[in-house]
């Protein structure tokens, strides 16, 4: 893409753009609230800036480059959205209705490295990450497609770095989208509406702990144990639990009063889920003394993963213990698993490839 994607740049880099076309700084600002407060996808719609000027920022920029593939619409609400890159890579979206708020849940990376068994997302590998403008067009078009263009969402948004793609690994891009949505000119998002989730990319734990105005973070712990962990999600072995849960006490320091951290633990059924791992688990982060609550996920079963989730009688088992030994721990219900938009299912199916799920 040669133009310039105008969604991804802040207030004053589409201010210097305008600028640099001998254009006063409120263009930059018109411009701006255009795409973000207005949620417009071209600024063809943008009638109140005069033609010639639309057409001389044409030449240099675009306001849109995701293409809308495919959209599923599940049985509770949840929407997904397949969308694809100029460069033909795809992005996956979900918009989960909630009756206070809504809650998007965006990708930062198009496929992913990291190899979790249990997430069908890395069977796709890396294809790319996604930039800073790929992944506030994604909340762009969700929230289009909820309210239509332009209108005022009846509820504030909820975003979660939940989607394809370990966020850590597209830092910048992550942390700039968040700027831009943070923007009160803009979707005015700000950084405690967020949370992104990471498998344990630990030195960037250490340093989101640094960023001021920065996101809640999840931490995807899916194991009480190193050996376990090292089978289910392989990133272990580069980080293993001791050096995770050290980042994670020192990430604490941050915590604004009020904040607690979370971790999620998919349930598998019969690999992670027994009584013994859940007194493990509970050791494991009170050996830690950590401020965390727990989120117990069931699994979201999707052919050709070999797992199948946790009968609810053990979910709750589980839970009990957490909560004997003094761990907040709260049961997780998914979304939108019939359109495969739920944890660990988005692998850029089609309509066409869903196959029935196993449970
Ligand atoms: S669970 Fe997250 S980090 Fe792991 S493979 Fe799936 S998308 Fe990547």
């Amino acid at each position: 893409m040669n133009k310039v994607h105008l969604s991804g740049l802040l207030p004053a880099e589409v201010t210097s753009l305008l600028q640099e076309l001998g254009e006063p700084a409120y263009r930059g600002r018109q411009v701006f609230a255009a795409l973000h407060k207005r949620r417009l996808t071209s600024l063809a719609e943008a009638t109140d800036l005069p033609k010639d000027l639309r057409a001389r920022i044409d030449e240099r920029a675009t306001a849109s480059t995701l293409t809308l593939e495919s959209r599923y619409v599940s049985e509770d609400g949840t929407r997904r959205y397949l969308l694809k890159t100029h460069d033909g890579f795809p992005v996956e979206t979900v918009f989960i209705p909630e009756e206070r708020r809504d809650t998007i849940c965006f990708s930062s990376q198009s496929g992913c490295p990291l190899q979790c068994s249990f997430c069908l997302t890395a069977q796709l590998g890396l294809l790319r990450n996604l930039t800073p403008g790929e992944i506030v067009e994604q909340v762009i078009v969700a929230l289009n497609d909820a309210y239509g263009i332009g209108s005022e969402t009846p509820h504030g948004t909820n975003l979660v770095g939940m989607g394809a793609g370990e966020p850590f690994l597209a830092f910048d891009s992550v942390m700039k989208a968040l700027r831009i949505m943070a923007e009160p000119t803009g979707l005015h998002i700000v950084p405690g509406r967020v949370t992104i989730s990471t498998a344990g990319i630990v030195p960037r734990i250490r340093e989101l702990a640094t960023i001021p105005d920065r996101p809640h973070l999840a931490i995807s712990l899916a194991a009480p144990t190193d050996e376990l962990r090292d089978q289910l999600m392989p990133i272990n072995k580069k980080w293993p639990l001791q050096e995770l849960l050290a980042a994670c006490k020192e990430f604490e320091k941050s915590l604004k009063p009020g904040e607690t951290f979370t971790f999620e633990y998919v349930m598998l059924d019969g690999v992670n889920d027994s009584e013994d791992q859940a007194r493990q688990l509970a050791n494991l982060l009170n050996r830690h003394e950590l401020r965390a609550k727990v989120n117990l996920i069931p699994h979201n079963s999707a052919a050709p993963l070999p797992y199948l989730p946790s009968p609810p009688e053990r979910v709750e088992r589980f839970q009990g213990i957490l909560e004997s030994k003094g761990v907040r721990a709260l049961v997780r219900r998914s979304r939108g698993r019939d359109i495969y938009a739920a944890c660990g299912q988005l692998a850029a199916r089609g309509a066409e490839k869903i196959a029935p799920a196993l449970n």
